[in-house]
């Protein structure tokens, strides 16, 4: 192997599903050290390999499983991986990623990247062990929910240690929000990459492997290591940490309802009067039986959860995230929290995203309410808000694409399209995609960050907790003195167009690295600096030691992503937020009255970024200086400016 760095397998996988053969590939240099690995490499494979016209669900469109050089590496958190492709849901850029222990097991099986082109003519899974692939006949397990398709292929290979990423029957289905379900109940959720795989003929990918991975100096490496884990020693983080490990991210149930940026309603409001029965004080004393880590994780947010009878009986199964509970409680009236559960555990089984099906269905309960769909048009269902029966009856229907359910099954964008008349002003998205739980008329910066978030309106590219959460230091060390007391407001736009600049920026290298952003961002441990201080010692990069090619690089990983967007007709009109978020103020609540000031953050946004504020192109010398030349070629026709 000729590959210089370590930390990296050294080895990416070509699958040709067309032809049902693999091709194993030595990794190039230059996208380790121009794009790190991740978020960062799938952007220039996608931008080579896509064009304007690549329909998602054709075979020429191309579904990138990424590692990092931290994925497996014993770096905590280190158990994360990615896929990236063109969504099928908005048409534009998609990345999701996930925890638990399949990103490491790729990586200790020899490969750092697998890329899918092609559709296969019968359902295959991928299979990598040791250096080796293979393309398996799934036709046996087509049609099979996730859990069962995970635990067939273990036994297959007599391996328990074998880790399993799977469609279900709504993938299948082509559900325009499916899901890719990992290690039994860890989603990449967002964007619809199971639906990609689905379009492929794709039913899963296996990995176990025992290569191993090297650093270039361990003694380095474990030092960096060691001081970066010492930062979350520090008593500032005590509290966040502690709720993580006690509650997971249903902590955020209470917090977020407290300060009114719970979505309720669809939408409607960000306060939920009723948001104690679905709160993590109830979760972690009625149902929670364990806690959980991923992979080399020192923090540990996943749990467990069982419900002993009563209708939603379930065995121990993994416990809801906030966005879950968001999504089928406060947001469709629903304070049945057994109920939530269950259909929280429906959709990993059947592959859907939670978050898009539970939006779906209050969107369809709003219509309902205002009399724009009724009866006749919901096959007979009574779309009343809270009707949880209702709700699991068109899960099922959404899965399998049968009667309303094949409505909702193409996101709030394409159905508010389909029913036609006033729908449209009810459906909550941006660029289509579904909006995750954070209300931006209780928060400015999240309007900012669900407006220019390259995979449409979710918080997970650029959302900033040093506001949230108020640390005045960290807020001065970054930003200065001067504009700290400023950026702690959460109700200002001020400076809030410099500070997701910087997040988006710092969250680029997260998901190139690929790591957790639970306990490293939130609440906001690491900084530019840890990659500074710990990529160098594992990859031999030298020019990572440099904080200025450090910044750089997280820069072009950004602009790359939005140039990808750009290609496909995406400009400043596209980065704005839907009606109901952007000008009808909050009607009750903490944050009542409250309404993102979206422009004044936008101009600011897109001066930091280097982008031209009329149209949110890039300027052609801003490009230029992060050597994406390439892409200055190709978006000639765009009239940038200089
Ligand atoms: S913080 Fe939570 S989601 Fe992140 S790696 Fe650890 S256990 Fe997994």
């Amino acid at each position: 192997m000729t590959f210089p760095y370590k930390g990296y397998a050294g080895y990416y996988l070509e699958v040709d599903l067309t032809k049902g053969v693999v091709h194993k590939k030595e990794m190039e240099k230059e996208w380790a050290r121009l794009y790190l690995g991740g978020t960062g490499v799938s952007a220039k494979i996608l931008w080579e390999r896509t064009t304007a016209n690549t329909d998602p669900l054709s075979p020429e469109n191309v579904l990138i499983v990424g590692t990092g050089p931290l994925t497996g590496a014993m770096f905590s958190p280190s158990g994360r991986m990615m896929f990236a492709t063109r969504s099928p849901l908005t048409g534009v850029w998609a990345e999701s990623h996930v925890g638990g222990f399949l990103g490491p097991e790729i990586k200790y099986a020899g490969f750092d990247f697998v890329i899918f082109n092609g559709r296969s003519e019968k359902p295959v899974y991928l299979f990598l062990r040791d250096g080796k692939a293979e393309l398996i006949d799934a036709s046996h397990l087509w049609g099979k929910e996730t859990n069962i398709v995970a635990t067939m292929i273990r036994e297959e290979h007599k391996d328990p240690a074998v880790k399993v990423a799977a469609i279900g029957p709504a993938g299948e289905n082509q559900v325009l929000y499916s899901s890719i379900i990992v290690d039994f109940y860890r989603a990449a959720g967002r964007a619809g990459l199971g639906t990609i795989l689905g379009s492929k003929n794709v039913k899963a990918i296996a990995a176990s492997g025992s290569l191993g991975l090297e650093a270039y100096d361990m003694e380095k490496y474990l030092e960096a290591n060691a001081r970066e884990m010492e930062r979350l020693e520090d008593p500032i983080w005590t509290d966040s940490l502690a709720s993580l490990r006690k509650y997971g991210t249903t902590d955020l149930v209470a917090v977020i309802n407290e300060i009114g940026r719970l979505p309720t309603k669809n939408h409607w409001t960000g306060y939920f009067e009723d948001a104690e029965d679905i709160g993590p004080e109830i979760i972690a004393e009625k149902y929670r039986i364990a806690q959980e880590a991923c992979h080399g994780c020192a923090v540990g947010c996943k749990y467990v959860i069982r419900v002993k009878g009563g209708k939603y009986q379930t065995d121990p199964v993994g416990g809801p995230e906030y966005e879950t509970i968001m999504a089928f409680g406060s947001n469709c009236l629903n304070n049945d929290i057994e109920s939530v559960f269950h259909l929280g555990k429906r959709c990993d089984l059947l592959g859907l995203d939670t978050i898009s099906t539970g939006k779906s269905i209050s969107f369809a309960m709003e219509l309902y309410e205002k009399g724009i769909i009724t009866k006749k048009d919901t096959d007979g269902l009574d779309l009343t808000w809270g009707n949880a029966e209702v709700q699991a009856e068109l899960v099922e229907k959404i899965a399998k694409r049968e009667g309303f359910g094949k409505i909702l099954a193409n996101g709030v964008r394409k159905a508010a399209e389909q029913i036609g008349g006033d729908a449209w002003k009810y459906a909550v998205h941006v660029k289509g995609l579904e909006a995750s739980g954070q209300d931006p008329r209780a928060h400015q910066s999240i309007g900012l960050t669900y407006a220019t978030n390259v995979r449409g309106a979710d918080h997970l590219r650029s959302i900033s907790c040093i506001e949230e959460l108020g640390y005045p230091k960290i807020a001065a060390d970054r930003f200065g003195e001067d504009k700290a007391e400023a950026i702690l407001e959460i109700m200002s736009p001020k400076h809030k167009g410099e500070v997701v600049w910087d997040v988006e920026d710092l969250y680029a290298l997260v998901d190139s690295a690929v790591i957790c952003k639970y306990a490293t961002m939130w609440p906001p441990v690491f900084y530019f600096d840890t990659f500074v201080n710990v990529i160098p010692a594992l990859t031999g990069m030298e020019e990572w030691g440099n904080p200025k090619y450090v910044r750089q690089t997280a820069e072009r990983i950004s602009h790359l992503r939005r140039a990808f967007n750009h290609r496909l007709g995406i400009t400043r009109k596209d980065e704005t937020l839907p009606p109901r978020l952007l000008s009808e103020p909050m009607p009750t609540g903490p944050s009542k009255g409250g309404l993102p000031d979206l422009d004044v953050m936008l101009d600011e946004y897109y001066e930091f970024r280097g982008c031209d504020k009329e149209t949110g192109y890039p300027k052609e010398s801003k490009l230029k200086e992060l050597q994406l030349e390439f892409v200055v070629d190709e978006l000639k026709p765009l009239k940038m400016t200089r």
